[in-house]
């Protein structure tokens, strides 16, 4: 495959403005599962794009992580890429990596970045085409051009053309509180850094063996991966939380299974959904069932429910031009 070799994406220097029937822009969970799944399913003249400014296939956000504590947050046997399949992820756990991998056991997420990296490696896809393209590079703005064709500008300057483009762009950064002497400009020479708006890099754990109190600026999944990273570098001293709730992400548990209650008829916004799940777990605590099986009976039906849910226009501004508006989320 031109521009990927094994599983690691090459830069592709000065390409020709190549077409393509789709591009997918970002290629990290949903970026990597959708080329599989196109790769799948369509014949030899589809062709597809994958543009990835970092890293490896599939990796991203949440499974670019190095560390084997931060582990995934779904059981093995619910983390298949293939809902046609979907004991895939399971069973690729057992021969590549732990073969006592149980349906219920909670991998590292490198682990799983791995598999996700081997969708499209060939070992899955038996055929693996000519007619896929990787290239590492940023994409910096889309427009229409003649023919219904749509064009992206690279940061390299490079241009794709496609007929149609998916964002699979995941998270974007969080934005910063106020802090004085938070920019490194504006921070006496002599004071080291002591503010990072991101745990997701080297060099906010560097030293932190040395220190004796850390504040984590929230409560939620992400502050409990940074707590398990900073043990296991050595940070002995005390790590505060601050959280506008005051409350910690709750564990697993094993529970009774709760019937799937979305159907098509169920509301099409976000407010009507939490709505409907929030009085099902009423119920369940009515039947004594733990709320955690309303939740997990979601699991079944995310995709249908996603795609049930009514389309929004981008607005042109940001069908542009690919910023980073100041928000970020995790499930
Ligand atoms: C830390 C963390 C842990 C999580 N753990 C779990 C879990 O255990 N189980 C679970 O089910 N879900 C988990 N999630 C939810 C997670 O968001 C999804 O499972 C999934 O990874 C999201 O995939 P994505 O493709 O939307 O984003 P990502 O996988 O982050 O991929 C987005 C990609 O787009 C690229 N990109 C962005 N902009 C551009 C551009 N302009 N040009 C080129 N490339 C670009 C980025 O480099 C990135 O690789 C977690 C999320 C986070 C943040």
């Amino acid at each position: 495959m031109p521009g990927y070799k094994g599983s690691r994406m090459e830069t592709w220097r000065n390409p020709p403005a190549r077409k393509y029937s789709v591009a997918v822009i970002g290629g990290g969970f949903s970026g990597a599962t959708l080329a599989a799944q196109l790769l799948r399913h369509t014949g030899p003249s589809f062709s597809i794009v994958v543009i990835e400014r970092t890293g490896l296939p599939g990796r991203g956000l949440a499974y670019g992580t190095e560390s084997n504590a931060h582990l995934l947050n779904v059981a093995a046997k619910d983390m298949s890429a293939f809902p046609d399949d979907p004991e895939h992820f399971l069973r690729w756990a057992k021969s590549n990596f732990d073969c006592e991998t149980q349906p219920g056991s909670f991998l590292p997420r490198r682990v799983y970045g791995r598999y996700l990296g081997t969708l499209l490696s060939g070992t899955v896809l038996s055929d693996l085409p000519t007619r896929l393209q990787w290239i590492r590079d940023e994409a910096r703005a889309i427009s229409q051009v003649g023919n219904g064709e749509i064009e992206i500008q690279l940061r390299s300057g490079a241009r794709v053309l496609a007929d149609k483009v998916v964002l699979a762009l995941g998270n974007f950064p969080a934005s910063d509180p106020c802090l004085p002497g938070r920019d490194a400009a504006s921070r006496p020479h002599d004071l080291p850094q002591r503010y990072f708006s991101s745990p997701w890099s080297n060099p906010s754990f560097a030293g932190v063996e040395q220190l004796d109190n850390v504040l984590l600026l929230g409560s939620g999944l992400t502050s409990m991966d940074v707590a398990v990273e900073l043990r296991r570098r050595g940070f002995t001293g005390t790590i505060h939380f601050l959280s506008r709730h005051g409350l910690l992400p709750r564990s697993h548990q094993t529970h009774a299974p709760w019937p799937v209650f979305w159907s098509e008829r169920s509301p099409k916004s976000a407010r009507g959904l939490l709505h409907l799940v929030r009085e099902q777990v009423r119920e369940a605590g009515r039947q004594g069932i733990d709320w955690r099986g309303v939740i997990n009976s979601l699991r079944l039906v995310t995709p249908q429910i996603w795609q049930s849910l009514p389309e929004t226009p981008l607005p042109a501004s940001c069908a542009a031009v690919l910023g980073s508006p100041s928000s970020s989320s995790r499930t």
